[in-house]
């Protein structure tokens, strides 16, 4: 009994000094410090480094570029600990630490099922009000991709929006896709003219990095200016999952959630799309079912970081 006692606690020591090690060899290879956006050197190289050791593919050129943002908004988003700015710092460097120590990434413990639930086109006076005590009434945090010249007729429900945290991203300013997509110079009036707004309405402090492509970034002459408004530093969404209430008028709340079930697919993290324009009386009618189903699907909801 004694000697095994003996032995146990000789392999509890054993294990200690060897955990304490590694620990320290990990600590080595990631960096100490503050990571960011388009930050350049030695200290993003080993970031990389180390992403790669746990699956990702990145170049080790020491420039936290759009890639690398992205793989670190990835680690984030599956671990309920870490808050999915993109940024490196010592929390995220802390659960990186841990990944790279005990292995796979889904050895771990992930966060659950995600969705982000996003409405684009508003803010709006008849349809915006009315999603937001929703969400309220389920308590759920939303994302909401402007118009400018919504938000400039609508500077109370903005407000609204801002304050009650949820997150607010760019969707132009006239959402007239010849107009915007005839020419850089355009794109980035709109985006521009849309931010001064924001910026006024909810104060000089305010900022988002959140943007939409109005129609989403799929087509193949919007690469360019997804491009250029990723190398600006924004977050460029487009949805995996959606409830159809553009594709007709008045999609009935059947049809909606129809879509929904379609497009869900048991994927583990949801980009829904949605809409809060004028007309939208549907959308109001479906979403508490719509929220219903995907927490029956497991899904917890968060917004977007901005
Ligand atoms: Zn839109």
């Amino acid at each position: 009994m004694k000697t095994k006692f003996k032995i146990s606690l000789f392999l509890l020591t054993l294990f200690l000094i060897l955990g304490a090690v590694s620990d320290l060899t990990y600590a080595q290879e990631l960096p100490n410090v503050n990571l960011t956006y388009l930050q350049r050197g030695q200290a993003v190289k080993d970031l990389q480094s180390a992403l790669n050791k746990i699956g990702y593919k990145l170049d080790v050129d020491g420039v936290y570029g759009p890639n690398t943002r992205s793989a670190i908004l990835d680690f984030q988003r599956k671990y309920p600990s870490l808050v999915d700015d993109g940024k490196y710092g010592p929390k995220t460097r802390a659960v990186l630490m841990k990944v790279l120590k005990n292995g796979p990434v889904d050895e771990i413990p992930i966060k659950g099922k995600i969705a982000y639930l996003t409405f684009d086109d508003g803010p709006s006076k008849t349809i915006t009000p009315k999603i937001l005590q929703i969400l309220d009434k389920y308590d759920i945090k939303a994302t909401f991709f402007i118009l400018g010249n919504m938000a400039e007729q609508n500077p109370a429900i903005l407000k609204t929006i801002n304050s009650k945290g949820h997150s607010i991203g760019h969707h132009s300013y006239s959402h007239k896709y010849k107009y915007i997509y005839s020419n850089m110079d355009n794109f980035w009036g709109e985006i521009n003219r849309t931010e001064k707004i924001l910026k006024k309405q909810l104060g000089n402090n305010f900022h988002t990095h959140l943007l939409r492509l109005p129609g989403g970034s799929f087509e193949a002459y919007k690469k360019p200016y997804k491009k250029s408004a990723i190398d600006k530093g924004y977050r460029v969404y487009d949805w995996n999952a959606l409830n159809g209430d553009s594709e007709a008028k008045n999609v009935s709340v059947n049809r909606q959630m129809a879509r929904i079930k379609e497009t869900v697919k048991g994927q583990s993290e949801l980009i829904v799309l949605m809409h809060d324009s004028n007309g939208k009386e549907n959308t109001i009618k479906a979403l508490p079912q719509i929220i219903e189903y995907l927490k029956s699907k497991g899904y917890s909801f968060k917004a977007l970081s901005q």
